[in-house]
């Protein structure tokens, strides 16, 4: 390993550029520190993180609470495999039953995961409802959805850019228009196991599901015989007000995905499966080495207290409101840059009329870190304990950006 050298501290620019794989279009900037929703670049500038690691860092950077659970879990105990029980995944388990209505849970470490075993959940189902292998495997998804970049989440999201050069595909997803019933409908076939879409979805440019599209999906399912699986894996954790964004629609699900908010930053996956299909899983037939570690459930622990002890679902409720408002009013302000603000609570689509990149980069420039999405979206995803004060500079650094721009 001669040929790395070790003694001289070359920028993180120059080892990216040398080392780190070209998958990702990255910022020029790198990220050393932070606290809050305040991150600081190595130059020591701060930025109002709105980003939030896509949705991930749910209570803003190092919460102390955060930091201490999972400090203290780090020297007692980290990993025990799942051959093994460990007291936080119990707890964890039984925490999100209590959100999500009685079922179990699966824990695993990323949304890409959660996807895949909700898929794989699917195929037992439709085993169990055919009586043969291999046939009853038709997913309804929706078109502009995203569930992870693993093969049966890729194949799930009908983008070009996630799809092209990995062909050939997991078989059986069709995709209906989103908030059409009619469409969905109409993809349900004889082989048909499950729906699956985002109640509303992220990466594809923040698109909520209507309540009536959500209700009417739970009804179809209902009659159909299928599994109504949702992946609240970026509109869930609280980041709508609610712990799950289908909760809006007053329905159940009979599977959920979650990830990213969830552990507030430490790598967690997870699925709820609703009573009906909790023993399609049995021993042996899925896993994961590292899935519920106890520092792993430690970090969700924490994200569940804290949301619980300073009222943050009450919080993005009320403070989301008047932020979305306010933001709307920019638009209008703007109408030939801004198309539209759509979204809820604190995960907030900003719909550009045109190239979203420049606008993005100057927020950026200014202080405001956010998320691409979509065809020209501007993701605006504050943590969930957001101020009042830093939901309004976020508004005042748009409408900077867009009266110069
Ligand atoms: C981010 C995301 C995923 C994939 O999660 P990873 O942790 O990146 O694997 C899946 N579904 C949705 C809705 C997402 O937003």
């Amino acid at each position: 390993m001669d040929s790395v050298p070790s003694l001289v501290r070359t920028s993180a620019a120059e080892l990216y550029d040398s080392y780190v794989l070209r998958n990702y279009p990255r910022a020029p900037v790198t990220l050393v520190r932070g606290q809050g929703t305040t991150v600081w670049d190595d130059q020591g500038r701060a930025y109002l993180d709105f980003s939030s690691g896509i949705a991930v860092s749910s209570l803003g950077h190092c919460h102390p609470r955060w930091v201490a659970a999972v400090q203290r879990q780090a020297a007692e105990l980290i990993h025990v495999s799942n051959l093994y029980r460990n007291p936080n995944q119990g707890e964890l388990a039984r925490r999100l039953v209590g959100l999500a209505g009685p079922g179990r849970v699966f824990f695993c470490n990323s949304g890409g995961e959660a996807d895949e075993a909700l898929i794989k959940l699917s195929r037992l189902h439709g085993v169990r409802k055919s009586g043969v292998e291999g046939k009853c495997i038709r997913v309804v998804c929706a078109r502009n959805g995203f569930h992870g970049r693993m093969f049966g989440g890729m194949s799930a999201t009908p983008k070009e850019g996630v799809q092209k050069g990995f062909r050939p595909l997991l078989p059986g997803f069709v995709f209906g228009e989103l908030n059409n019933l009619d469409s969905f409908a109409s993809l349900v076939d004889a082989d048909t196991t499950a729906i699956l879409v985002e109640s509303i979805q992220g990466d594809g440019g923040i698109n909520p599901c209507t309540p009536e599209f959500l209700v009417g999906l739970r009804r179809l399912c209902d009659e159909r015989g299928l599994l109504l699986m949702l992946d609240e894996v970026q509109c869930g954790a609280g980041r709508t007000g609610r712990f799950f964004a289908f909760e809006h629609a007053g329905i159940r699900a009979d599977a959920i995905a979650m990830a990213k908010g969830l552990a507030g930053g430490f790598p967690i996956g997870a699925v709820w499966v609703g009573e009906r299909a909790a023993d399609l899983f049995q021993p042996g037939m899925h896993g994961s080495t590292f899935g519920g570690t106890p520092l792993a459930c430690a970090a969700a622990l924490a994200v569940l207290d804290v949301i619980e002890s300073e009222g943050l679902l009450a919080h993005v409720t009320r403070e989301s409101v008047p932020w979305i408002q306010e933001l709307g009013r920019v638009a209008r302000d703007y109408p030939g840059k801004v198309l539209e603000i759509r979204g809820r609570g604190f995960l907030v689509g900003v719909q550009m009329a045109g190239d979203s990149a420049p606008t993005l980069a100057a927020l950026r420039e200014r202080g405001l870190l956010t998320a691409p999405a979509g065809v020209n979206v501007i993701r605006l995803l504050p943590p969930l304990n957001a101020s009042r004060d830093e939901l309004a500079r976020s508004v005042a650094i748009l409408r900077e950006v867009l009266a110069g721009a």
